[in-house]
């Protein structure tokens, strides 16, 4: 409050004095608070992204080989399939399986069946191009996908990887080194563009592929399907193996 004399002259000013360090302290302390608690709930949120990232990698990956599982393999099929249909790409759809693998586990092991598995994939993956896509689809049982590529050069490149398999000495302990084969069978998407019905078309070739011998790559056509049929053994839905 300010007193004035007559001719407006500050003669007294009556006020009240507050220590408010202490609100102040606790202002202060308040702040440091929330950016902590900022700071934390960032790192937190971090961690979550993290074990998100690592989820989806464990849901989508092969946890023997590394490579994408069934499940991710035939999701990234589904979206390569919707793009050939938008653009007229085309693509094969190839099943490879390894030839007598029983025998592997049988003669030398579980753990050595394991290892075969994994070089295995290693050979075919160091071998593709990076737009094409691999994935293991169960037990000795994998596939390709290669982008823009039709049957006939598709043929090319899985007979070249069948034949490098067939080359690789696997050591799978001290003593033995392995050697495996594998047959596939392929078709394009021309022949169709679902892909249940491409890996239908593809598992029936490895089908013929195992059945004239193994050790082969065998392209679908739908004569040799027609054949089958005729003969009353084998059609597009039966479970070659
Ligand atoms: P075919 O030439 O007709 O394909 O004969 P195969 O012996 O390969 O086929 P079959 O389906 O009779 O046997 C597949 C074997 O693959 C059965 C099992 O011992 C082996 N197998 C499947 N999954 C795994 C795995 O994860 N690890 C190991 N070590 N072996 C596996
Ligand atoms: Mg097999
Ligand atoms: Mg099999």
């Amino acid at each position: 409050i300010l007193s004035r004399d007559q001719e407006g002259h500050v003669v007294q000013i009556v006020g009240t004095a507050q220590d408010i360090s202490e609100e102040v302290k606790a202002q202060e302390e308040i702040i440091a608070l929330n950016v902590s608690l900022e700071d934390r709930v960032k790192q937190r949120t971090e961690e979550l992204n993290q074990a998100n990232i690592e989820l989806e990698r464990l849901a989508t990956t092969d946890y023997l080989t590394g490579v994408m599982n069934r499940r991710a393999f035939l999701t990234r099929a589904e979206e390569e399939a919707s793009r050939c249909r938008r653009y007229g790409h085309i693509m094969t759809f190839v099943m490879m399986d390894l030839d007598h693998f029983k025998q592997v586990n049988d003669v030398h092991g579980h753990d050595a069946g394991d290892t075969v598995l994994v070089e295995v994939s290693k050979y075919i993956v160091g071998r593709l191009r990076n737009t094409d896509l691999f994935g293991r689809l169960g037990g000795e049982e994998f596939a390709m996908l290669l982008i823009e590529t039709k049957a006939s050069d598709a043929m090319i490149v899985t007979e070249r990887i069948r034949e490098g398999i067939s080359k690789l000495s696997i050591p799978v302990d001290d003593k033995n080194n392995l050697k495996v084969t594998v047959s596939s069978g392929l078709v394009d998407s021309r022949e169709s563009d679902d892909v249940t019905d491409l890996q239908k078309m593809a598992d029936f070739a490895l089908y013929k592929a195992k059945n004239s011998g193994r050790n082969r790559v065998v392209r679908w056509f739908p004569d040799a399907n027609l054949d089958e049929e005729s003969e009353g053994s084998g059609n597009l839905s039966r479970d070659p193996h």
